[in-house]
């Protein structure tokens, strides 16, 4: 049999390998080629990749069907996929698909209609006819849409001048996805703390791979600076990588962004239409670059000249993907950074402790701005001891609380209410037979959303309607509201303060993007007078006129019982308080607590972050947690406990022996039930210079593999713990 030519392909679905193709029409791939092919009567995108081939019966393989008309990836990201599968145990197959979301969309970039004058002059004159005319009257070709606003009509007067012949429609190319900013176009005056940090910066583009950390407190500036290091990687010439871990900030930033260089970067998350992505991904495809702010998944785009990552809130939780594909987007843009052989700055005013350590380490440069920018103070902190100042039965804000909140809105300024908890109540109960509402489907209260009347699942969506007789005793009247949430703070608020304007910033209650957006800006204007919000108002928001925070529970997470527990304790805390006083003036934070003398609050009363950051390192040291060492979950989930339980058993036996190598587990999880699922977590520790992905490899690939409805999952650097 005649030899005929193959390539191995790597698809973007579940597969770790690449799998042989033939070529029909001869010839080779360069590695990274985009190509479609079968697999089953399915067509799947892939990658030309560079690795062994399989070795199959000639006679059985598929040919490729399709080449897409693009440059082949470049080898770098091909490096970039193949480093993330192999340190988060992903199959490469899967991580591709992330690098391929664009390609989803694909269509060959449709040239635009415009329309310019033909000189002729229609039968009917009118004045609209007229002013379009005049408009057009520049030899210019203008978009419809353009045209119409530009003289002032409605687009039926464009479409009736063409065909009475005056204007005609001709092809020009579409607006490009990406525009290069204006690395001169508005630069800020710094101040001398800001001037000698972003001289630092400067010198970083074009220098190859190093990683700062930009450590400074709410309020200092750190945008405009690390817009610095941006401003010089784009006078190079080269592309940008901006992430964001909440896409809820991303509106202001773009005004900003624009504001400094004249352009808008290019938005890269699932907000974004798909055909937007489509285009932005065949720019950078292409070779087209520019700055891009992203999601997380925008460390996956096919960027060809990157010059500079920024990771901005680089300490957030958001930026651990914690489904499917398990990786966490900061340290994965260390990592590309390294295989682009770029700079990255991460950037926080609450770093993670792990990226202190690693400035001790001397692994990351650390860059300090001490203090807040201009006339802005930091807040007058107190710890508000709920055990003097109590709040009446079924009310949850002290007096301190509420004579801090409306002495700012007396004053003409805003206040902040803040407490992490959706809905209006975490617990609902009978009170007359004390019967509680849980989820079926997991162990979780349900959460009561009074607004909605509903009782929802905040882990798998259950939801019914609040039920107006007890379903166990079939009481009538007689459930009752345990506890808060932001919705049942409104309706203290809407008592208290009668007349006064405010509004929940919650996931839920804006479930679009624009809708947050203008609730964002509103703020920011000043319509509002009280913002009360979980978890969303924590994070790098600038609202000028907040002068009063209030943290309606400071306690929430420090009942958590993992290793992360304080640091995201002192995170949450100090970005909340750290929303007052952006514009000079005295400011107030409040955080009403049962633990005035816990340390976490300590540091944050007294505004020691340092001793915080010291006693946290320390313990991470001692406890051989990361960066000192590593930690992997294995997290084993089923229908049936009982199968569950044996099945990690069977996993934790057989666990190779290594030395200094620690398997804890099998232990239940705390979120027991997921979905009707059984959950059971295993722990593995390890010293810093030990190879843990290529441990764990290899005892799952000798242990006995998932049945039925079992599955395990590999949570490489764990940020939770449930
Ligand atoms: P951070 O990110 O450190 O919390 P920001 O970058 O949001 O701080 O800056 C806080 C506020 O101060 C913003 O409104 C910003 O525009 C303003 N600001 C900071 N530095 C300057 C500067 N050099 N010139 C003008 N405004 C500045
Ligand atoms: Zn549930």
């Amino acid at each position: 049999m005649e030899e005929r030519a193959t390539v191995p392909v790597l698809l973007a679905s579940l597969f770790d390998q690449p799998f042989t193709y033939v070529l029909p029409d001869g010839g080779t791939l360069a590695p990274g080629t985009l190509v479609a092919a079968p697999l089953g009567n399915r067509l799947l995108a892939g990658a030309v990749w560079p690795g062994d081939i399989d070795r199959v019966d000639p006679a059985k393989l598929k040919s490729i069907a399709d080449i897409l008309p693009l440059p082949p990836l470049d080898e770098r990201l091909i490096s970039f996929v193949n480093w993330v599968a192999d340190y988060t145990l992903v199959p490469r197959g899967q991580i591709l698909r992330m690098v391929l979301r664009g390609v989803e969309n694909f269509e060959p970039e449709a040239a635009m209609l415009a329309y310019r004058a033909t000189g002729a002059l229609p039968e009917r004159m009118t004045p609209s006819r007229e002013k379009v005319l005049a408009t057009a009257s520049g030899g210019m070709a203008w978009p419809k849409a353009a045209l119409a606003r530009e003289a002032q009509v409605t687009a039926s007067v464009i479409d009736g001048l063409v065909t009475a012949g005056a204007l005609e429609a001709v092809e020009v190319p579409a607006p490009p996805a990406l525009t290069r900013p204006d690395p001169t176009h508005e630069p800020p005056a710094l101040s001398p703390d800001q001037q000698s940090v972003a001289a630092t910066l400067r010198t970083l583009p074009g220098a190859g791979f190093s990683v700062s950390l930009l450590d400074g407190v709410t309020g200092s500036g750190k945008t405009e600076v690390y817009f610095e290091a941006v401003a010089e990687a784009v006078a190079q010439g080269r592309s940008v990588l901006i992430l964001l871990p909440e896409i809820a900030l991303t509106g202001q930033f773009l005004d900003r962004f624009e504001a400094r260089f004249g352009e808008r970067p290019g938005e890269w998350h699932s907000q974004v239409s798909p055909k937007k992505r489509a285009k932005i991904w065949r720019a950078l495809m292409e070779g087209r670059g520019g700055v891009i702010v992203g999601a997380r998944s925008a460390l996956f785009l096919p960027f060809r000249d990157l010059g500079l990552i920024v990771v901005d809130e680089e300490h957030d939780a958001a930026y651990k993907q914690e489904e499917q594909a398990i990786y966490h987007a900061r340290d994965m843009a260390v990592v590309r950074a390294r295989i682009e052989d770029v700079p990255v700055i991460l950037s926080s005013a609450t770093p993670s402790v792990e990226s202190r350590a690693n400035c001790e380490l001397g692994r990351y440069t650390r860059l300090e701005l001490p203090e807040r920018y201009g006339e802005a103070r930091r807040p007058d902190i107190k710890a508000v001891d709920l055990r003097e100042h109590p709040p009446e039965t079924g009310r949850f804000l002290s007096q301190p609380a509420v004579e801090a909140l409306s002495a700012a809105v007396q004053r003409g300024e805003q206040g902040l209410l803040f407490l992490n908890r959706r809905g209006y109540a975490p617990l609902t109960l009978c009170r007359r037979c004390g019967f509680r509402f849980d989820c079926p489907n997991c162990t979780a209260w349900l959460v009561e959303h009074r607004f909605r009347g509903e009782l929802v699942c905040h882990h798998c969506g259950h939801r019914h309607k609040v039920p107006k007789h007890c379903p166990s005793c079939d009481a009538e009247d007689s459930l009752v509201a345990c506890g808060p949430g932001v919705e049942r703070i409104a309706e203290e608020v809407a008592e208290r303060f009668p007349g006064l304007r405010y509004t929940i910033l919650s996931s839920d209650m804006a479930p679009g993007i624009r809708i947050l957006r203008e609730k964002l800006a509103a703020i920011e204007r000043g319509e509002v007078d009280l913002v009360i919000g979980t978890q969303i108002v924590a994070k790098g928001h600038d609202f000028p006129g907040m002068t009063a925070v209030v943290v309606v529970d400071g306690d929430i997470g420090l009942a958590a019982s993992d290793p992360r527990a304080a640091e995201r304790s002192f995170q949450t805390l100090e970005q909340v308080v750290g929303r007052a006083g952006r514009r000079g003036g005295l400011s107030h934070g409040l955080i009403q607590t049962y633990q005035p003398d816990h340390p976490v609050m300590r540091a944050i009363v007294a505004q020691d972050r340092e001793a915080f950051y010291a006693s946290e390192i320390a313990l991470r040291r001692e406890a051989r947690l990361a960066p000192f060492g590593r930690l992997a979950a294995i997290i084993v989930s089923g229908k049936e406990r009982g199968e569950t339980e044996s099945y990690a058993r069977a996993i934790a036996r057989s666990a190779p022996r290594v030395e200094n190598v620690d398997v804890l587990g099998p232990a239940e999880a705390a979120l027991a039930i997921i979905r009707g699922r059984s959950r059971f977590r295993l722990l593995v520790k390890a010293p810093r210079q030990f190879d843990l992905p290529t441990f764990l490899r290899g005892w799952l690939a000798a242990a006995p593999s998932p049945r039925g409805s079992l599955r395990l999952a590999v949570d490489i650097d764990p940020v939770s713990f449930l």
